[in-house]
């Protein structure tokens, strides 16, 4: 029987990448050696991570002002990462408080000196919409926001709303779960950054696009004493060290980054991303579609904000719960438990989930509507 996979992440990666990439681990391209086995200065594997790099670049049409990187420690290190590099002393540091990963962010802040504040925030209803109203400060460090939030199902669909009261703050943004999944312009961002487990391949390396312009004297809106704070801070935590090393402070995470260049190349062979931004687009309306449809469930998130990446959504009779279930593991559903802090379900839709999968699904949602 085929799995339809909607897990959250890790999560569903393309078939033909995973037959690669395994055959990879068993020998990389005819080479008479596993990709595990080799330097990461070989040719071999310097041409592996170029790729990923490029492929990146000409993905999202990013321009050369930016350096692309493959880092370890998760989104959850670029938390603290990327407040530890941004914020000055006695500066004051903005975060819109979207969630659970947002949160996490604040709470790494807080751990440094400047003051952290929050600029908007959806908690008030247990994060289920984007929050438009935004109180403008003046003069911060940077503003950190996330753009989908995977837990809860929402997501922005346009960044006017921030760049209209921040036109001229560093933006900083945590896309781990809608990276490649849609059109946006990252010329407006100082620092992107994504987990690599949601929609890119394997955890264990995490995509991040810096603007690199914001570390050179001439260029940068830091201050001098922040110039020169950043000098000391520890070797892995700061981003000019692996912009200077091109990723290669230290041993990369060869296998996840292969990986990934896998899937930038099966997603720019499939039409790049305003094709797999339609087939998102077209996953998502047929999936909110039944919900809305369907008497037996309604969604948790308010509708304008809702993900394309991550639908949530709430059985309306919890006694159907068990029937549910039962019904997805027959038609082998696969990945739809909510998370424990909205609880119902989570259909996460990532970009090699196919069509087929949304429509298995909603036709068990219709299977439960008859027999109930
Ligand atoms: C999954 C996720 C994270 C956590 O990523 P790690 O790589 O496990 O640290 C952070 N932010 C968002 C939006 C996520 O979806």
């Amino acid at each position: 029987m085929k799995i339809h996979n909607f897990s959250a992440g890790p999560s569903i990666l393309p078939k033909s990448v995973i037959k690669e990439a395994s055959k990879a681990i068993i020998e990389l391209n005819g080479i008479g050696l596993s990709l595990l086995e080799i330097s990461h200065r070989s040719n071999h594997f310097t041409e592996i991570i170029e790729e990923a790099k490029e492929l990146t670049k000409e993905l999202l049409n990013i321009s050369d002002d930016y350096e692309v990187l493959f880092l370890q420690g998760g989104a959850s290190l670029q938390f603290y990462m990327s407040a530890l590099n941004f914020s000055s002393t006695n500066g004051k540091c903005g975060y819109i408080d979207t969630g659970t990963w947002s949160s996490k962010a604040i709470t790494e802040s807080n751990k440094l000196e400047g003051e952290t504040i929050i600029i908007a925030s959806s908690k008030d209803k247990n994060y289920n919409y984007i929050p438009k109203n935004i109180i403008e400060k003046k003069n911060l460090d940077y503003l950190h926001f996330t753009s989908n939030n995977t837990i809860y199902g929402t997501q922005y669909h346009s960044f006017k709303n921030i760049l209209n009261h921040y036109p001229e703050t560093a933006l900083i943004c945590d896309m781990s779960s809608d990276i490649f999944s849609r059109k946006i312009n990252p010329n407006n961002f100082s620092l992107i950054y994504a987990g690599a487990q949601k929609n890119l391949g394997p955890a264990g390396t995490t995509l991040v696009i810096i603007k690199k312009s914001i570390f050179n004297p001439q260029t940068t809106h830091f201050n001098k004493m922040h110039l020169e704070n950043l000098k000391h801070l520890p070797s892995y935590l700061k981003y000019t060290t692996h912009i200077e090393k091109s990723s290669m402070f230290n041993t990369p995470p060869v296998f996840s980054i292969y990986t990934c260049m896998l899937t930038l190349r099966w997603l720019k062979n499939t039409g790049g991303i305003s094709a797999i931004e339609e087939k998102n687009r077209k996953k998502s309306d047929i999936i909110y579609h039944e919900i809305d449809r369907n008497p037996l469930f309604e969604g948790y998130t308010q509708k304008d904000d809702r993900s394309i990446m991550n639908a949530t959504f709430k059985l309306k009779r919890p006694e159907l719960k068990d029937k549910f279930e039962k019904l997805c593991t027959q038609r082998g559903i696969s990945g739809i438990h909510g998370h424990r802090s909205v609880g119902g379900y989570r259909a996460s839709i990532y970009n090699a989930l196919d069509i087929q999968s949304v429509n298995a699904l909603i036709e068990t949602m219709q299977e439960l509507e008859k027999i109930r």
